[in-house]
């Protein structure tokens, strides 16, 4: 088995994207072009919005829209703890403030019936991060949303094909991100698309990416903006992969299958949510420790695996947790006692396209085999 096959992801690329990146390389037209049109078009067909506006990041979708909508500072944005940091990172950069909720302990999803005791006369809009490509309650966001009147932003970066009563992710609120980073389901290398109904919004959004350029009159700049362009190679490479998305969501899910056969009634591990009717994107393979486990146990247990050639990941160290988040707003451990919790005793191990049924097996053999070792003192 070779180690390259235990890392923790793998892009899955054919022959097809590589054909398509050398065909538009050798075109001449490399930036702003058809190719970037024809994404766009199939993202928002694929998502069911009416637009869809490519960026150079998830990230710097998600900037793009809160500037957008003209949240800024003394706002307040609404939005996860248990979560990569640029979801809330894109609330620092127009100088608003985050207002973490807790998550609930199955979905890992924001809590939607706390977000209410948060909202206050500065409340602006409500992030709803679809986390580890499981929907948000988006019912409750989005009857919240209507009744204080805020924007709804959904970060699906994890969750490219997962739906919510029958609506892909990313059409439900007023806009959604996507992200191509990868170890996503599907990647560009670096990448990103923003989905809306709001026509004048992806206006805002396109002129953003392209140095706030009036996209009527291309020596006009109407507002400040940044370089977040995709390229059309890029462009390129995501169109092979969006035609190819289901088939590998289904790999994904295969994959997904095959930890629950192997790890299913093992003691001591928490498996990840399934509903069972394909509703969510499988972004990783995440266990849970049981609450016999300490955090220490489970570096241990990556370690061991680690010696075995079988990477692992520790997500998500909480974002009020980080250093400048702590010292600019004063956060401290204790404060969001679920997601703590989570991120203690979680960890993700080796998931892509590419693992076979025995490579499945004999992680979860290893897992078993250490398990048991780091948790001797528990057992006696
Ligand atoms: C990956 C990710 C992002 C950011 O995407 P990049 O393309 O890496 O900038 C944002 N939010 C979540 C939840 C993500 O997983």
């Amino acid at each position: 088995m070779s180690p390259s096959k235990m890392s923790l992801s793998s892009p899955d690329i054919s022959k097809a994207e590589i054909a398509a990146a050398v065909r538009v390389l050798q075109s001449g037209r490399l930036s702003l072009g058809h190719e970037l049109e024809l994404f766009e078009k199939e993202m928002a067909r694929y998502v069911g919005t009416k637009c869809a506006v490519a960026v150079s990041s998830g990230t710097a979708g998600l900037h793009c829209l809160v500037r957008a909508l003209g949240i800024a500072e003394g706002d307040e944005v609404i939005t996860s703890p248990f979560s990569f940091i640029a979801s809330a990172n894109c609330i620092l950069f127009e100088k608003a403030k985050p207002i973490f909720v807790d998550i609930d302990p199955n979905t890992l999803c924001f809590d939607t019936e706390k977000i209410e005791e948060k909202i206050t006369p500065r409340t602006r809009a409500i992030l709803a991060v679809h986390i580890l490509g499981i929907p948000c309650q988006m019912d409750r966001v989005q009857q919240i949303a209507k009744k204080h009147n805020l924007f709804v932003i959904e970060d699906a970066c994890e969750a490219i094909g997962a739906t919510w009563r029958e609506k892909k992710v990313g059409s439900i609120g007023n806009a959604g991100v996507f992200a191509f980073y990868p170890n996503k389901q599907m990647t560009t290398g670096e990448g990103g698309v923003i989905t809306t109904d709001d026509a004048g919004l992806a206006e805002i959004c396109r002129s953003l990416r392209n140095q706030g350029r009036s996209t009527q009159d291309s020596y006009l700049f109407e507002r400040l903006g940044y370089n977040y362009r995709l390229t059309d190679f890029q462009a390129a490479i995501g169109r092979v992969q969006l035609d190819r998305i289901d088939q590998m969501l289904e790999k994904r899910r295969r994959v997904a299958d095959w930890y629950f056969e192997a790890l299913n009634g093992v003691e001591g591990v928490v498996l990840p949510l399934r509903s069972g009717s394909g509703a969510e994107s499988w972004f990783i393979f995440l266990i849970r420790l049981s609450e016999a486990y300490s955090s220490t146990d489970r570096d241990r247990l990556r370690q061991l695996l680690l010696q075995d050639g079988i990477e692992t990941g520790a997500y998500f160290s909480p974002i009020h947790l980080q250093p400048f988040y702590q010292s600019e707003f004063g956060f401290k451990e204790g404060d969001f006692p679920v997601t703590e919790q989570a991120a203690e005793r979680t960890m993700a191990l080796p998931f892509h396209n590419q693992l076979s049924r025995d490579e499945v097996r004999y992680i979860a053999e290893k897992v078993m085999l250490h398990l048991e070792h780091v948790g001797e003192k528990v057992n006696g």
